[in-house]
């Protein structure tokens, strides 16, 4: 019977485990599918405090890990498939073994939703980027291409206008998903050129290594030409990694958990930490701080209940 496991390697699920480990609870981490959430696909991370000259997502993250490993912490390489939250004990199902736990802390994270070229995916981290507060700083003069139409789109772009030389917005359809106030706003920007009914179908250069360009076409004429971008950011959206725990604990219509105040959720003993519940931060320094918050949450009602 374990004290308590963490599902998700991230940041949320690392200081999660730093801080239950030095509580002498033991923790289980489990890696989960992206082990090392968000950060092990950035380079340079340069707003996580502590790291005047940055340091890259993938080091990071390693870093929490052997920092919670050298105090106790167990990892579990492998994804938890089915879970039983009915009763006591909870239940977790990790790649066919069933194992038991007093409390558990959600940290699976949310997956940035990607256009899926090929292209695109392999050029993630070198140009391309699902996080413009984390890496419009290196774009500095630079063109910058946003996808999407929602508010993340538009919020994306009117922030990039701070460091590119000129923004395109590509979005598929004529029609905007986002706010009035969100797209006025970006109508607004001079920096910020719009490409309704466009696609992007292929991202140069592969064979750099680096965002170079972009293919598009248009929907409504079949027109297609290449532009000149040297970054790319992907905003249409995130998926909180919560199918598992569907119908078990409660999430809002796309997926995120609905917080019950701190790290609870509806189900006493289940806490939650980090870009699962958080919609609107999502930053690594704020998945670390929901990981304390939780495990302390979880070091209190763990006391409460006698063990
Ligand atoms: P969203 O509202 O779901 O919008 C996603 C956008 O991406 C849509 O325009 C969608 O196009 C497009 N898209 C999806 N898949 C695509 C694909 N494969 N190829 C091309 N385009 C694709 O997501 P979001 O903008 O991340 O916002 C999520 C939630 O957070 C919303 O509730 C939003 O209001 C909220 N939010 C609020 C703020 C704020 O208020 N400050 C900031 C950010 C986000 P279609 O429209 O054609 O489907």
């Amino acid at each position: 019977m374990r004290n308590v496991v963490i599902i998700g390697s991230g940041c949320a699920g690392n200081t999660a485990a730093i801080y239950t480990a030095r509580a002498n609870l033991s923790p289980l981490v489990i890696s989960g599918h992206e082990a090392g959430g968000q950060l092990s696909l950035t380079t340079l991370v340069e707003n996580f405090p502590g790291f005047p000259e940055g340091i890259n997502g993938p080091d990071l993250v390693e870093n929490m890990k052997l920092q919670a490993q050298h105090f106790g912490a167990e990892y579990l390489h492998g994804a938890v498939i089915d879970t039983d939250f009915s009763g006591r004990p909870f239940r977790l199902n990790i790649e066919g073994e069933w194992i038991e736990t007093r409390t558990v802390i959600v940290a699976s994270g949310a997956s940035a939703r990607w256009l899926g070229l090929e292209s695109e995916q392999k050029l993630i981290g070198h140009g391309v980027s699902s996080c413009a507060t984390c890496d419009g700083f290196f774009y500095r003069q630079k063109k910058i291409m946003v996808i999407g139409g929602g508010d993340s789109a538009m919020e994306e772009a009117n922030f990039l206008t701070r460091f590119g030389s000129e923004v395109t917005l590509v979005h598929r359809r004529e029609e905007f998903r986002a706010s009035k106030i969100m797209l006025d706003r970006a109508r607004h920007n001079p920096k910020i050129k719009f490409l309704p009914n466009t696609v992007v179908d292929h991202v140069f250069d592969v064979s750099q290594n680096l965002v170079t360009g972009v293919r598009l076409r248009n929907l409504k004429t079949d027109q297609v030409w290449e532009q000149d971008v040297d970054g790319f950011f992907v905003a249409i959206g995130h998926i909180p990694n919560t199918k598992i725990f569907k119908g078990q604990i409660e999430t809002d219509p796309d997926g995120y958990i609905i917080s019950k105040g701190g790290a609870r959720t509806g189900v006493t003993g289940i806490f939650h930490a980090g870009d699962v519940q958080d919609r609107t931060y999502r930053q690594a320094i704020t998945a670390s701080g929901a990981g304390c918050m939780a495990a302390i949450e979880v070091e209190r009602y763990l006391e409460a209940e006698g063990h």
